[in-house]
């Protein structure tokens, strides 16, 4: 059968016909679903049982180019915009929550660094300075597979973006001293480089988050540890533990962004946010997915028995269907629109959009386990997953759903400045 746009199990999230793909980026996004289905399909159970790091998976990435799928195709990689990344990332997403998550903190080192970057302002200096340092740290993924990581939460407003970062980096000769605790430290003990958000201070300065400087931590450094256990309800597989970091030598070619530069990137991308999203997006598609595949008798790993037949699970699937229709549209209107200096309705709508898919993912997983019945949800079969790991999507800083909510209303309500007596 040809999956393009027949609707079938597995066919493309979005059919690059029907939304106008061109065919480089379709190429991309079905060497991420194939990857997935042959791939990470088979292995996602067990890490979930066993909360372990699929490090196969990453391993099996980089031959694929996967790895590279974000660095610029000058330096070796295959230059995949935002929203190619997004559209792949969604495709893992429906096959292993938690590698698709995982591959995003890996992927955005060089998105952010990379196409995203390329469209910030910068002066001549701080261009010139990025396009000095960049080269090395695309060359140890194009060349040696390191994986790079995320880790930016702290437990407190830092990731939030509403107070400097604890995590501290001193300027000392050649580089910097960084010391400071982030937890949920996804590839913890995984990744090669923990890319940090840390703010630079200088004895007697007063901590700002205009001041926070993105840099890439060796996981060998000394000073580097890994802390605490990681036993949480979904998302198992990221092994997200306690990165601590005290008094580790970083040099400065480890700047991942020239000084002042993330903080500006935050603030003028701030669809840079939404790369949280596409994991979820895949799950919903996943939810969806298992159950015609079950009420048709044809999951694997069941009996063949319909239960397609019922009226009520007929008007489910089609609440389902309208639900993930909805999810799908807003969603590939706001990852095609990013920018740099985006409209005030396009941030608005990419508030909407995160908080649509990260909340309508698990409702969609929650409606499949009514709909399918009891054994649906057993273990034996991925819905369960599906279900806690969708779970975990409108917890994640700094757009969460409360959050996205919170930002929705003000400033639809409110222009910059404006303030009521
Ligand atoms: C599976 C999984 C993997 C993760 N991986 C990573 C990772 O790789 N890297 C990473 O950096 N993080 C990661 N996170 C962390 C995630 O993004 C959150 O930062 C984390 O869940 C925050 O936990 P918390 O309980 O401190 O959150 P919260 O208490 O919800 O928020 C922390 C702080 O943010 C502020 N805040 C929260 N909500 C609001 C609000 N509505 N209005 C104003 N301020 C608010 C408050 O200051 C609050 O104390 C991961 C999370 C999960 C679940």
């Amino acid at each position: 059968m040809n999956l393009t746009d027949t609707g079938g199990r597995d066919a493309p999230i979005f059919a690059p016909d029907a939304f106008r793909l061109g065919d480089e980026e379709a190429a991309l996004i079905d060497k991420a679903r194939r990857f997935g289905a042959r791939v990470l399909s088979p292995r996602a159970a067990q890490h979930d049982r066993e909360a372990t790091f699929p490090i196969e998976n990453f391993r099996d990435m980089h031959p694929e180019g996967l790895l590279r799928i974000c660095v610029p195709k000058e330096h070796g990689g295959l230059g995949a915009s935002f929203r190619t990344y997004c559209l792949a990332a969604a495709e893992l997403g429906r096959y292993c929550g938690a590698t698709a998550l995982s591959w995003n903190m890996h992927v955005c080192s060089t998105l952010w660094t990379g196409a995203l970057a390329d469209d910030l302002e910068m002066s001549a200096a701080e261009r010139a300075e990025h396009n000095a340092r960049r080269p090395a740290h695309y060359r140890r993924i194009v060349e040696d597979g390191a994986l790079y990581s995320q880790p930016f939460s702290e437990g407190g407003a830092a990731a939030a973006g509403a107070a400097a970062f604890g995590t501290e980096a001193r300027p000392v000769a050649g580089g910097f001293l960084v010391s400071g605790k982030k937890i949920f430290a996804s590839l913890s003990g995984a990744a090669d480089y923990y890319g940090i958000l840390c703010t630079e201070r200088a004895e007697g300065e007063e901590a700002s988050r205009r001041n926070t400087l993105y840099l890439a931590v060796p996981a060998n450094a000394p000073g580097v540890s890994v802390t605490g256990d990681w036993d949480p309800l979904g998302m198992r597989g990221t092994v997200s533990r306690t990165l601590l970091m005290k008094d580790v030598f970083v040099p400065e070619s480890e700047l991942l962004m020239p000084h002042g530069v993330y903080f500006r990137a935050a603030t003028s991308w701030p669809h840079m946010f939404l790369t949280l999203s596409p994991t979820y997006m895949g799950l919903a598609q996943a939810a969806y997915d298992f159950t015609v595949a079950y009420l048709r008798g044809e999951a694997p790993g069941t009996p063949p028995v319909k239960r397609r037949m019922f009226p009520t699970k007929q008007v489910a699937v089609a609440e389902m269907h309208v639900m993930l229709e909805q999810t799908k549209a807003l969603w590939f209107q706001a990852v095609s629109e990013a920018r740099a200096n985006p409209t005030k309705s396009q941030v608005l709508r990419a508030y909407a959009a995160q908080h649509t898919v990260m909340e309508n993912a698990n409702t969609l997983a929650a409606k499949a386990i009514r709909t399918c019945g009891g054994q649906s949800m057993l273990k034996s079969l991925p819905l369960e997953r599906i279900y806690r790991d969708s779970r975990c999507g409108s917890l994640m800083l700094p757009w969460t759903a409360e959050i996205c909510l919170d930002r929705l209303g003000r400033e639809t309500l409110y222009e910059p400045g404006e303030k009521d007596e």
